[in-house]
């Protein structure tokens, strides 16, 4: 053997032994990467393993914040009593780490040597990588394809000649801190998803509405402390026993509700709803007692919209019902003492009318008077009649109903108010015959077309129809006006609500109309409902029980 092969036998032989000590170094790395569950623990012995494994002296690592701006000092070490081990955790933002940026955002390692590259480093930086004994630094990215996680920072306080970052130690680091970064990202990923169950938790232990969970059979599976509190029972006396047994809901008029009309029943039977399902009820708190509350649900569906269970909220609304009450019966109790001296004031109006007055101006004031009279005994008497219909004093007569000469009737009346709209009537068919009371029909009827006249524009057409489907008849009021936006289709069914868009404004109105409408449509045993495209219209429809239905008519035959 010559000398030259002497020499490389030796080099090949070094050249393995040292890729079996890289090999080592990696399988270490590895195993004391992946046996821990603690960041801080994790980053330590990165730090440690990278310092070790190249024969630096110190390293520091960096991570990323959330907001990709700003890189957090979490871990250090320094060997043979090397400065460079800070005691607190810092925060930089990137812009003043321009190299530390440089090297997260490329994800390849920078070697930086104090004697070439010192003076092209602005400060902060300058000082963070160059301490006064430093001589080369290697900026090592910690990166997971492109998720860029942060940066070791390794040192040398040793004369750069002898003890420089070569390329083999860059590699061997890289190899490393790509361990590191797959070790970091299971346990960042951890932590997020430990922290936002947390925070989950925090919140619904804190939140003042009672939240509970059930399965598809409406067993309680979970049930927060506020459920707790408005229902008096404990969530270990609930969880696994069935929602009925525990809050025997009842609807507000006392009809038990646990058999049907509980939101989660109907769920049960149609689970795909756009939004939650809401009622007010009342129910039975451990110690017996009542407690009016607002149920919501909202279903959990699997990707195939099987049920898998539903969450409900529940808030006890007993004083604000309360409260409702109080307000609507003094409205009542001062509309009422209104009614007397309005109905003075209307008719000598009337009768100064009727006397010959000296000025046009004189004119114009009793005009106004009695046109202002007429408004506020309007508003008295809707008041009055609202109040009527929640406190149960008006009972429909139900009788059955022949709606074509109806709504004939009531258009004609329109027709001959106002010339300036057309009418149109469709039916049946068959012609609808309803059950239901007519007095009743005929005031949603008008507070409907009346609303049409009110909210489109002259030369429109409004239409009226009635039709039977499946046991019902639905009669609807069109028009070609202004519109109702989607957000408040349901609101305008509730007292004193109108919109408020310029058009509405120069109507002159309370926002009783529809609701009463409802009450007296509910009253009936039906449903009223608005559908609206805003600016090109609207349509109003109801439901009432057909008289003969088709279906038994057909049965019958
Ligand atoms: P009002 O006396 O204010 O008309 P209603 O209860 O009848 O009271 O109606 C409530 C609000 O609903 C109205 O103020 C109006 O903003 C809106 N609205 C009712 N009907 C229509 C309609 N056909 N087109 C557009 N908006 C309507």
């Amino acid at each position: 053997m010559d000398a030259n092969d002497a020499a490389g036998r030796l080099d090949s032989d070094q050249t393995l032994s040292r890729r079996t000590r890289e090999l080592a170094i990696l399988v270490e790395a590895s195993t004391a990467f992946s046996s821990t569950h603690s960041l801080d623990a994790l980053l330590q012995t990165m730090c440690h393993t990278m310092t070790e494994s190249v024969e630096s002296t110190f390293c520091r690592v960096y991570l990323l914040e959330e907001d990709g701006q700003r890189l957090t000092l979490r871990a250090a070490c320094a060997l043979r009593d090397a400065p460079g081990a800070p005691g607190t955790v810092r925060t930089y933002p990137l812009s003043v780490l321009p190299w530390h940026s440089q090297a997260l955002a490329r994800g390849e390692p920078l070697v930086l040597v104090r004697s070439q590259d010192e003076a092209k480093i602005p400060e902060p930086e300058r000082t963070l990588l160059f301490h006064p004994q430093y001589c080369s630094v290697l900026l090592m990215p910690l990166s997971l394809q492109d998720r860029r996680l942060g940066v070791a920072v390794l040192g040398e306080i040793r004369a750069w000649e002898r003890t420089r970052f070569t390329s083999e130690k860059v590699e061997l680091c890289r190899a490393i801190s790509r361990q590191g970064a797959l070790a970091l990202e299971n346990i960042l990923a951890l932590e997020s998803s430990s922290k936002q169950g947390r925070e989950i938790k925090l919140v619904i232990d804190n939140v003042a509405d009672g939240i509970f969970r059930t399965d598809p059979d409406l067993h309680l599976l979970t049930f927060n402390p506020a459920a707790e509190r408005i229902t008096g029972y404990s969530a270990n006396q609930v969880l696994g026993r069935s929602c009925c047994e525990i809050m025997q809901g009842l609807s507000e008029d006392g009809t038990p509700l646990c058999a049907r009309g509980c939101p989660l029943h109907r769920l049960a039977n149609s689970p795909r709803v756009a939004g939650p399902i809401t009622v007010k009820e009342w129910i039975t708190r451990h110690d017996g007692t009542k407690v009016l509350v607002a149920h919501s649900v909202m279903p959990i569906l699997d990707p195939n919209d099987r049920l898998l269970g539903a969450v409900s909220v529940i808030r006890d609304i007993t004083r604000e019902e309360e409260l409702v009450r109080l307000k609507s019966e003094f409205i009542s109790m001062v509309s009422h003492e209104l009614r007397t001296p309005l109905a003075n004031i209307s008719a000598s109006a009337e009768l100064l009318a009727k006397l010959e007055l000296d000025t046009a101006a004189e004119k114009d004031m009793l005009h106004i008077l009695n046109q202002e009279c007429s408004r506020l005994m309007r508003l008295v008497d809707q008041v009055l009649e609202a109040s009527r219909l929640e406190k149960g004093q008006i009972q429909p007569t139900v009788e059955p109903l022949a709606l074509v000469p109806l709504i004939e009737q009531m258009v004609n009346l329109y027709r001959s108010r106002y010339r300036a709209f057309h009418f149109d009537i469709q039916a049946g068919p068959p012609l609808p015959v309803a059950l239901g009371d007519l007095v009743l029909v005929e005031i949603v009827l008008e507070n409907l077309i009346q609303n049409t006249v009110n909210y489109s524009p002259e030369g429109s057409t409004i239409t009226v129809s009635a039709q039977e489907r499946e046991g019902m008849v639905h009669v609807c009021v069109a028009d070609q006006g202004i519109g109702i936006p989607a957000d408040q289709l349901d609101s305008i069914f509730q007292r004193f609500h109108r919109l408020s868009n310029p058009q509405s404004k120069k109507v002159s109105g309370f926002g009783l109309g529809l609701y009463i409408a409802r009450l007296l449509v509910e009253a009936q045993g039906g449903v009223i409902w608005a559908e609206s495209q805003p600016g090109q219209g609207s349509r109003f429809c109801f439901t009432l029980r057909a008289a003969n239905p088709v279906e038994e008519q057909q049965a019958a035959a």
